[in-house]
């Protein structure tokens, strides 16, 4: 297939050239003859007043128009290109040369013309090369030769043979012009051969270029799309990448809230710390945790980072917005990317364009949220609701905890039938206060007071009637202390509060408040009515006692001075201090 469209290429060019040269050369050549006809002609008849001849002039008619049909015959194959350099090509080459040569033979003054032989020679060199065109010449030389000798026997046809007789001088010359024109053939075959080696040689090296140049161009292609696919893979790559090390993040987020829930047992400094973790994961402007009160019903501002005192004021004071509390309310996560700050309560005035609120709750318990907020439109992704649901939901376990540690705590320290605290409580409480109170350099004082004569109460009205007297008493003091102040049962119906910020002379005063009230007490139950009395024992640190066990033991020893002194009244201790 490709073999022959170079043949078919080959053929083409050389129609090409064919075409080219032969119309203007066969134009030429025939315009030539038919001029040189006439020419010799006039010359030979009008100013030679030589005879005409009838026989040259047939002749010369006869291979004219024979020619002339010829050449319109080659140039119409041309045109159609129907004429390849093949037998018929030759052949109508070699018609050619042998009618010049005739037509010149029959002229008076062909001799002269004999080079006009060589204009169809020249237009098969220019086609076909010199060396080709050499055994043209010698045909044309064969014909010329021919005609020479023939000449005694066509007489009246041929020109100078006849006017001349057999001249040798003549055919020497016919000979020496063959042989000058070979030669130059020849020369310039050789010179046109190199000349057409290095045109070859430069085609081929322009081929061999073009070559290069393919393959180069492909090469560069081939190297592009490898490149494209690299790029390709590239990008994939990155994704994955960046897929992954969010991943890790997120992993690695986690295990760090996991492992601070394990560690801080204190819910506020935990919510400050994972407060700090969405901000630094999740590249928030701000974020907030609030959790619902003791009450439960209200939510509080926990933790937030916002340093405004104003915008803090504005969320602090809306936090319980119905569009965020009735959201985490069902559970709901709110993810708002394009917020018009006016639209609610806790947004209006702030620099908020997007936020994302997700519940902390665990069945149905809810503690609270975790709001995020951010200064520019479309912050947030699946992604960042995926992660903040999933922090959400670990710190909603440890709030959980953490109120099941306090309740479990507040059991531990609480007394199960008074539902005061209990001995060991008050005395790590009483520990502190007074490390606190030595740091500070403020007084602490403690009244312990025992119910007077409670044993007969017991035995007179039974049992559950002494623990009915326990409680209302205990509960009577608790409601009458401040909230700071911690009241424990210490013995069986021995009791002890402690006052922090409280001298002696103030402990005096509440002493006896509360010995009155207790006094004026009417118990009740199962239509049983009693009225009991206290003794009360008080000491004071660091005036009385610089200890907490010696401002027990200087509390006990008043109190026992206060039953001595026929019970239902208040005693001071002596002083007990060491230094
Ligand atoms: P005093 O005025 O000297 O304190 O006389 P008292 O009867 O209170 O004396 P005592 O301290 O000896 O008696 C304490 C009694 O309190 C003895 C004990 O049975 C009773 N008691 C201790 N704990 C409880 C309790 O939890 N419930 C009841 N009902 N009685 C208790
Ligand atoms: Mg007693
Ligand atoms: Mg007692």
């Amino acid at each position: 297939m490709k073999k022959e469209s170079k043949i078919g290429d080959q053929r083409n060019a050389l129609l090409d050239d064919l075409g080219k040269y032969e119309e203007v050369i066969s134009n030429f050549l025939w315009a030539v003859m038919l001029f040189l006809i006439t020419a010799d002609t006039l010359t030979g008849y009008v100013i030679g007043h030589m005879p005409f001849k009838w026989n040259a002039f047939f002749v010369q008619l006869a291979v004219f128009v024979f020619v002339i049909t010829i050449s319109i015959y080659r140039m119409l194959k041309l045109r159609k290109e129907q004429l390849g350099p093949g037998f018929e090509y030759t052949l109508l080459k070699i018609f050619d040369i042998v009618f010049v040569v005739i037509l010149l033979s029959t002229m008076n003054y062909g001799h002269y013309f004999y080079f006009i032989v060589l204009l169809p020679i020249i237009s098969i060199c220019v086609t076909r090369g010199f060396s080709t065109s050499l055994p043209y010449l010698f045909i044309g030389f064969a014909v010329q030769a021919s005609l020479f000798f023939l000449s005694k026997n066509i007489p009246g046809v041929l020109g100078e043979y006849e006017a001349n007789g057999y001249n040798p001088a003549f055919f020497i010359l016919i000979v020496s012009v063959y042989i000058a024109s070979m030669l130059f053939l020849r020369l310039l075959g050789v010179f046109y051969k190199q000349f057409r080696q290095s045109e070859q040689d430069n085609q081929n090296l322009v081929a061999q270029l073009g070559r290069k140049y393919a393959q180069l161009e492909q090469a560069r292609i081939e190297k592009q799309e490898q490149f494209e696919k690299l790029k390709e893979i590239n990008i994939q790559l990155e994704d994955t990448n960046k897929k992954l090390t969010s991943s890790l993040a997120e992993f690695f987020t986690l295990q760090q809230i996991s492992q601070a829930i394990s560690s801080i047992f204190d819910m506020n400094e935990l919510l400050q710390f994972v407060n700090d973790v969405i901000i630094g994961v999740m590249g928030v402007s701000t974020s907030n945790i609030a959790l619902y009160g003791n009450n439960g019903e209200r939510l509080k501002v926990q933790v937030s980072n916002i340093r405004n005192k104003r915008d803090l004021a504005i969320l602090t004071d809306n936090i319980n917005s119905p569009a965020l509390k009735d959201a985490i309310e069902e559970g709901r996560t709110i993810i708002n990317n394009a917020v018009n700050p006016d639209e609610f309560d806790f947004t209006r005035g702030r620099n908020v364009k997007s936020f994302l609120c997700a519940p902390l709750k665990v069945k149905d318990k809810t503690h609270g949220l975790v709001l995020i907020e951010h200064s520019i439109p479309d912050a947030f992704d699946d992604d960042n609701v995926r992660l903040l649901e999933i922090i959400t939901q670990q710190v909603s376990i440890a709030i959980d905890n953490a109120s099941l540690y306090e309740q479990l705590q507040e059991y531990a320290n609480t007394d199960g039938l008074t539902q005061v605290y209990n001995r060991i409580y008050f005395q790590k409480r009483l520990k502190e206060e007074l490390e606190r109170a030595e740091e500070k350099g403020y007084e602490v004082s403690v009244i312990l007071y025992d119910i007077d004569d409670f044993k007969m109460f017991n035995d007179s009205y039974g049992h559950l009637f002494g623990d009915v007297i326990l409680k209302s008493i205990a509960q009577t003091v608790k409601e009458s202390v401040r909230k700071d102040d911690v009241v424990a049962r210490f013995g069986g119906e021995e009791f002890i509060i402690l006052l922090s910020h409280t001298g002696t002379e103030k402990a005096y005063e509440k002493a006896e408040e509360l010995r009155k009230q207790i006094a004026s007490l009417t118990i009740e139950d199962n239509n049983v009515t009693a009225s009991v009395t206290v003794s009360m024992g008080i000491s004071t640190f660091p005036a009385l006692a610089d200890t907490d066990a010696s401002l027990i033991s200087s509390a006990d020893r008043a109190l026992y001075e206060a039953k001595r002194s026929g019970k239902n009244c208040v005693r001071i201790a002596s002083c007990s201090r060491s230094k």
